[in-house]
């Protein structure tokens, strides 16, 4: 099938693909029946150097930029797999090598490059405030050379199976700043001395096969020398991590969209009912099409989002837009995917029911649809503000 993926990219794509073809469906329908952890998989990930992509050269990494991260990740969902195991790594890592001090680059970096290390969480969202983060209640007082921290968390992902987490907190309250947005500060959590000192994990069981948990807060103390950047500024360093978020999850969602893209056009042209193949009527053909001609589209966004981060440039709209054509593409492509293999679509051993699943996620996390349109109409359009 022609597709947009003849990019700069080939060398690393045949590498990913070739990487993913070790690990096939039925791994991860495994993993996932069994809800697991992809060990074997992120291992070999980091054996490799793709988990390490972002990380420049001097620190262990390979210095390469958001477009082959892309790549990388596009490349996991497509061949049946789930980034969402590992891709905080790649986004934490980035907020890290654009803020972090020398000091801070120089202790984590090259642990993370040899998988010593994982930074796969980010702790942003909580119960009381949601999608309204700058209205967070997690709080961050200096106490000495230390930051005291209580409140809650919830939807954190991938605590069990990470060493570190960039947490937001607010550091000066909202009454005394002037803009809502500051006086907020990020942290990196050592999550093992975390537990034992006034973090509490409880998982939340979910949909997906997605570890995610709820973090209470109790009097956790954080050395001043892990505060990342000026203290204040947190919220600014966490929107260029969420646009290189936005940006890989887009990519994510292109990766399941082809898959199930293939995986229907290949069972429509085999399925015969009323004596010829299902995929030769029209009514069949059409949803597959648009969905295709959706992921296209959304591809294009996602690369030009892409070469506006690695270039330095602003990419709020561009990241925003390719999360959201991406992330609609694919649950339309997994809709007419789960449609048209008529009751097989439900059974677990064609993996379209567990892919299904894994695409709806992205259309509420990391941001929702609507907060995405909201965006778009205030900050590109200028719409007056409805918050
Ligand atoms: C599996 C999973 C993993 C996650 N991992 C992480 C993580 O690692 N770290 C982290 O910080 N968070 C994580 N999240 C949280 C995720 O980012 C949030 O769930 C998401 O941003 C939505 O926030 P919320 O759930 O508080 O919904 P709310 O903010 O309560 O919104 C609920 C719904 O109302 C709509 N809505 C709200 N306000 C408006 C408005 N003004 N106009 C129109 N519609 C509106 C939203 O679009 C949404 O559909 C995860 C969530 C899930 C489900």
């Amino acid at each position: 099938m022609h597709n947009l993926d003849h990019d700069d990219c080939q060398d690393i794509r045949d590498a990913v693909r070739a990487l993913c073809a070790e690990f096939p469906n039925e791994y991860h329908r495994k993993i996932d029946e069994q809800r697991t952890y992809p060990e074997d998989f992120v291992d070999a990930l980091t054996r490799a150097g793709w988990m390490a992509a972002l990380i420049p050269e001097e620190y262990g990494g390979s210095g390469l930029g958001l477009s082959e991260a892309a790549v990388i990740m596009e490349e996991i969902n497509r061949a049946g797999g789930n980034s969402g195991a590992c891709h905080g790594q790649m986004y934490n890592m980035n907020t890290l090598v654009r803020h972090g001090s020398e000091e801070q680059r120089q202790r984590i970096l090259p642990k993370l490059a040899t998988g010593e290390l994982r930074l796969q969480s980010m702790g942003v969202t909580e119960p009381t405030t949601g999608t309204d983060t700058t209205q967070l209640k997690t709080t961050a007082i200096k106490k000495g050379d230390k930051y005291v921290i209580n409140g809650q968390k919830v939807w954190i992902s991938r605590v069990q199976h990470s060493d570190l987490m960039i947490l937001l907190a607010r550091t000066t309250p909202l009454s005394e700043v002037k803009k809502k947005s500051d006086g907020l500060s990020i942290f990196l959590v050592n999550i093992k001395e975390a537990k034992k000192s006034g973090m509490t994990v409880r998982p939340i069981p979910n949909m997906v096969n997605h570890e995610t948990s709820e973090l209470f807060f109790d009097n956790l103390e954080i050395p001043e020398e892990n505060l990342i950047g000026e203290e204040g500024k947190g919220f600014k360093y966490i929107l260029t991590g969420l646009n290189a978020e936005r940006t890989l999850i887009a990519a994510e969602c292109i990766g399941d969209g082809y898959w199930f893209t293939d995986r229907v056009v290949n069972y429509v042209s085999e399925r015969n009912v009323f004596g010829r193949a299902i995929g030769q009527n029209q009514g069949v053909q059409f949803p597959i099409a648009e969905a295709y001609i959706e992921i296209e589209a959304a591809n294009l966004m996602c690369k030009k989002a892409c070469d506006l981060y690695d270039a330095g440039e602003p990419c709020g709209a561009e990241a925003n837009m390719a999360k959201y054509l991406a992330a609609k593409a694919s649950w339309e492509a997994a809709n007419s995917c789960l449609q048209f293999h008529g009751g097989f679509g439900f059974a677990c051993e064609y993996d379209v029911e567990r892919k299904f699943r894994e695409t709806r996620l992205y259309q509420v996390a990391p941001i929702s649809t609507n907060l995405i349109l909201s965006y778009v109409a205030e900050h590109v359009l200028g719409l007056p503000r409805s918050f």
